[in-house]
């Protein structure tokens, strides 16, 4: 499911800066995301929309008919179904799988968690450089400038750990 698959998905690779970045306009996501980046993540679990900013970043939306190939750090795991992402250096294992079955506790579901690419959803996101906008687009301005009710869509649970 990686990106291996997606080398002609139409979005440019993202390198790996974290540098922050105006730009002309901000997208509604982006506000969103930068905002909950901002506030930290106190809780327990994570939020449920926080969630499903993640799954995009990480696995785009191509599961659910949209057209946001998976991250270029996507990992399919040995154990069939389950993926991790190879930018962390973390390995595959249970802890690093993103999302696991039914009620189990999974990476996503940490309330502080980074990305290597600090995309939205993540405790470290940063917003995109301004020349992400140009063609072709990276996926991190894609998710930005998503409609709200486009990350509605994502189907997600949330766990809390016991
Ligand atoms: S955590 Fe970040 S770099 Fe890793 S797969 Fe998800 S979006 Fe990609």
């Amino acid at each position: 499911m990686g990106c291996k698959n997606c080398k002609n998905s139409g979005f440019r690779k993202l390198n790996e800066t974290k540098k922050n970045a105006l730009k002309k306009g901000i997208g509604m996501v982006q506000s969103y995301a930068s905002a909950l980046a901002s506030r930290g993540f106190g809780n327990k679990k994570v939020e449920k929309a926080t969630k499903q900013l993640r799954v995009i970043s990480c696995f785009g939306n191509q599961h659910v008919g949209g057209v946001l190939p998976p991250c270029q750090h996507l990992e399919n795991s040995k154990s069939v179904g389950k993926h991790f992402c190879g930018g962390c250096g973390c390995g595959d294992r249970e802890a690093t799988w993103l999302i696991s079955e039914g009620n189990e506790y999974s990476k996503l579901d940490h309330p502080k968690l980074s990305c290597p690419l600090g995309m939205p959803g993540f405790t470290d996101y940063t917003a995109s450089e301004p020349n992400e906008a140009e063609e072709p687009i990276t996926r991190k301005y894609y998710i930005e400038n998503m409609e709200y009710t486009e990350i509605q869509d994502i189907p997600v649970t949330v766990q809390v750990k016991q």
